[in-house]
């Protein structure tokens, strides 16, 4: 019988407090995050969600990790990694922080300039395990999946799902989206699907890397 996998899900986005009652953060809310732990609970595997602040709410069965920004769910990340099979960032981690956090509120004021720097590329810096599958998304507004492709080679994954953004807003929440689902060895087109199907596509492949590396007399023909 085929062993259950621990799989590690981000969801959700991060923000990026910038002082005590402001912040950077984005459009997501963590339903793309719920559909993959909904579904890995559904193949009988066992699931821990390390989530940045929303509403969404994640299935009872799984072990949900709260976190608030980039710093804190990397750390998480990094603690449940350990213990993980198979790894799916899907949570829109803040690109910017402050470089400075202010202790106080801010004041209005004619004109004010925020300095930003880059959050921890979190997938990218993560120590992995031998065997370990890791999985990402981009969501891109031009050269889908050109830029897709070089963040698979980047952020050392084994899977991605390319998104199009078309409109403000992006492909957040529970619209459906166009996207593709890249590997090393290619791509295939899911056309303008549901976040569920998405979520199929993708654990297949997460499943199928998996279980391939530990037959080697049937390799996988991903
Ligand atoms: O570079 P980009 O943000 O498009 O990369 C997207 C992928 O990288 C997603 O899987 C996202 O969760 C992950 N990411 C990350 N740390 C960041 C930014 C993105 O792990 N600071």
């Amino acid at each position: 019988m085929k062993r259950r996998l621990r799989v590690l899900i981000s969801a959700g986005p991060t923000r990026e407090r910038i002082d005590p009652v402001r912040f950077i953060s984005n459009y997501s809310t963590g339903y793309m995050g719920g559909q993959l732990a909904s579904e890995a609970l559904a193949r009988g595997h066992r699931v821990t969600v390390v989530r940045g602040p929303t509403t969404e709410a994640f299935p009872r069965s799984a072990r949900v990790i709260p976190v608030e920004d980039a710093r804190s769910m990397e750390r998480a990340m990094r603690g449940a990694a350990r213990r993980a099979d198979a790894i799916i960032m899907a949570a829109a981690v803040a690109d910017f922080r402050a470089g400075k956090r202010s202790g106080r509120k801010l004041s209005r004021q004619g004109r004010l300039t925020l300095r930003l720097e880059a959050t921890p590329d979190i997938i990218g810096r993560l120590p992995r395990r031998h065997g370990q599958i890791v999985a990402g998304f981009a969501l891109e507004t031009s050269d889908v999946l050109a830029r897709a492709r070089r963040k698979l080679g980047r952020k050392r994954l084994d899977a991605i799902v390319a998104q199009r953004a078309t409109r403000p807003g992006g492909p957040f929440g529970r619209r459906a989206v166009q996207a593709w689902l890249l590997t090393r060895r290619g791509t295939t087109p899911l056309g303008v699907c549901s976040k569920r199907r998405i979520a199929r596509a993708l654990l297949d492949k997460v499943e199928g890397l998996w279980y391939g590396q530990l037959t080697p007399q049937h390799p996988s023909t991903s």
